[in-house]
């Protein structure tokens, strides 16, 4: 999406509205599919101030993570701000400076960088998934397995009981005395 800064370069102090909506296209990010299955709106301005361009703006969509514990894909809604100084190839003197070469730039390129810090690490399509059955498979939020699963067999837990037994039976034999 190249937005056009021609008509407010001529003169420091003015600005345009940057209303438009983007399609993005679907990457892996993080080995995971990340998906766009509607374009993003974006809604703002881009101010000459000079010697920089301003680009405020508010980014607005979903976006389809897959559930880092089931595998499934799921919708997400996307609504964060972007603050973007665009300078000149020339001028750019800090790694958080976008670029404006001749008189325009790429948006997408600005909305991506935003996009990306606003994806949550731990990426999970409902609070409590129950993730997928370690011994076949099966998505445990859909159906129901009959397998024996290595946390309900837990051999600490065994362990704790058979403490626990113990440490009644010499509570017991404590008050007998
Ligand atoms: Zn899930
Ligand atoms: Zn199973």
């Amino acid at each position: 999406m190249v937005v056009d800064v021609s008509d407010i370069l001529k003169e420091i102090g003015a600005s345009k509205n940057v209303n438009c909506s983007i399609v993005l296209k679907d990457i892996t990010w993080q080995g995971e599919p990340l998906q766009f299955r509607k374009p993003l709106t974006i809604t703002g301005s881009l101010t000459n101030s000079g010697s920089i361009l301003l680009l405020n703006a508010n980014v607005r969509g979903t976006v389809i993570f897959q559930c880092g514990l089931c595998l499934e894909a799921y919708e997400q809604n996307l609504e964060f701000p972007i603050e973007a100084r665009l300078k000149k190839p020339s001028q750019k003197n800090n790694v958080d400076d976008f670029v404006y070469e001749g008189n325009e730039f790429d948006l997408s390129k600005i909305v991506w960088e935003f996009l990306l810090l606003e994806i949550p690490t731990r990426r999970c399509c409902q609070e409590n998934c129950k993730g997928l059955c370690p011994e076949c498979g099966a998505n445990r939020n859909k159906k129901t397995c009959h397998c024996i699963n290595i946390e309900e067999n837990d051999p600490d837990l065994a362990l704790d009981e058979r403490l626990q037994i113990l440490k009644d039976h010499f509570s017991t034999r404590g008050k007998e005395v």
